[in-house]
């Protein structure tokens, strides 16, 4: 088709517009220099992604389509590696089986479970990633039994196979094996903020270096926010679940807390909630309404959460402050709640912008 010179001259001028767009690095919906907004669900909850600045140069700008389809498929390929609700991803094969031989699993799985395996020494057993069968016995599970107080035959039943050191893993190939056929694997404490450091490696691979990423409550905040500030997090009253209690300086580290406000059930006056003590087999019982812990990885963060509330007030204080941890504490004190700040959380806290 003949084009008319006017029209050849319009065709050329859009041509070199888009051209000048394109070297330029802000391709048509580019998220190169703006706030780009995430949010979706993921492994039973939500996840929220802010990101403000992209130092890529911008002929590299990673378009907001391509960012959004990578943290969905990173995220649903970490379900069908840890999710304990979907039937056929690795970890929920791998409790089926009844065979104590090494099983192949993804590596990240693998370094899942060193992860939690570490906190486990560290605290004293506290943070059991073998506690499935008592989580679904209390009804807070995969199997979604109704909440309520199992028999104490059927905690018996299952306390043999509950222990951390039932469950070994390898590196390479990466692999994990149970000591016996009734050992499983739950890695709720600890893989949604696996999640989040994943997402934010991918984010500062795509030259992304200011966001913020939040998985169900665990977070990773680094570099400033839109208004160039550092990120600041809320912290929720254990009283007032909807109130926020206290707001922490983020800068460039993760933060996970966690309670028994949001996952229990009441009865005859006692909350029972979903923080399981695996030397019992029954939640915990003590005065703490949550845990916040401050670290530079959120999965680290995210399971000395669960490990220092299953060790409560007291022995979780001088665990975390002997391991140098920040952390706080909100405690019932009769009808009023206290804070309690472990130094390195105070002297993070004082370093904060
Ligand atoms: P946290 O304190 O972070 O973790 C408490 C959880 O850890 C308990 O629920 C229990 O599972 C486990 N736990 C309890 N005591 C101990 C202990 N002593 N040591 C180790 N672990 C312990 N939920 C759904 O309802 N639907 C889903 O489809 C779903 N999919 C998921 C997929 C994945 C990959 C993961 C990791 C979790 C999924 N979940 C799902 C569970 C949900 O996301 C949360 O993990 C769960 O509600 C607890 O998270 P939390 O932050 O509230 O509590």
């Amino acid at each position: 088709m003949m084009l008319s010179i006017v029209q050849l001259r319009i065709q050329r001028i859009v041509q070199v517009i888009c051209l000048i767009c394109f070297v330029a690095g802000a391709p048509a919906g580019s998220a190169s220099d703006s706030m780009l907004a995430l949010s979706g669900r993921t492994m039973g909850t939500t996840y929220n992604v802010k990101c403000w600045r992209n130092d890529a140069p911008q002929s590299s700008g990673a378009s907001r389509a391509k960012i959004e389809e990578d943290i969905e498929r990173l995220l649903h390929r970490m379900d069908q590696q840890m999710s304990t609700y979907l039937p056929d991803s690795e970890l929920s094969q791998f409790n089926r089986a009844t065979d104590t031989n090494w099983v192949a699993i993804s590596s990240d799985v693998v370094e899942v479970i060193r992860r939690a395996s570490q906190i486990a020494d560290e605290s004293d057993g506290a943070l059991d990633i073998t506690v499935g069968p008592l989580v679904n016995l209390w009804g807070f599970g995969s199997e979604k039994r109704p909440w309520g107080i199992p028999a104490d035959s059927e905690i018996a039943k299952a306390l043999p196979n509950i222990g951390y050191r039932k469950l070994s893993w390898r590196a390479h190939p990466p692999a994990i094996r149970k000591e016996s056929p009734g050992v499983q694997c739950d890695l709720s404490a600890i893989a949604k903020g696996f999640a989040v450091d994943r997402i934010s490696e991918y984010l500062e691979s795509v030259q992304f270096n200011d966001y913020l990423v939040e998985i169900g409550g665990e977070v990773r905040a680094n570099g400033f926010n839109a208004n160039g500030a550092i990120w600041r997090v809320g912290v929720r009253d254990p009283g007032a679940p909807d109130e926020i209690r206290t707001a922490i300086a983020l800068r460039n580290s993760a933060m996970a807390t966690s309670g028994d406000y949001v996952q229990s059930f009441e009865q005859d006056g006692r909350r029972y909630s979903h923080t399981i003590d695996p030397r019992t087999g029954r939640p915990v019982a003590h005065a703490l309404g949550s845990v916040t812990v401050v670290h530079e990885s959120c999965a680290m963060a995210d399971g000395w959460a669960t490990a220092l509330n299953v060790l409560g007030p007291e022995i979780g204080y001088k665990k975390a402050s002997e391991r140098r941890l920040a952390v706080l504490m909100i405690v019932r004190d009769g009808n009023r709640w206290i804070e309690r700040m472990t130094p390195a959380f105070k002297e993070r806290m004082a370093n904060a912008p």
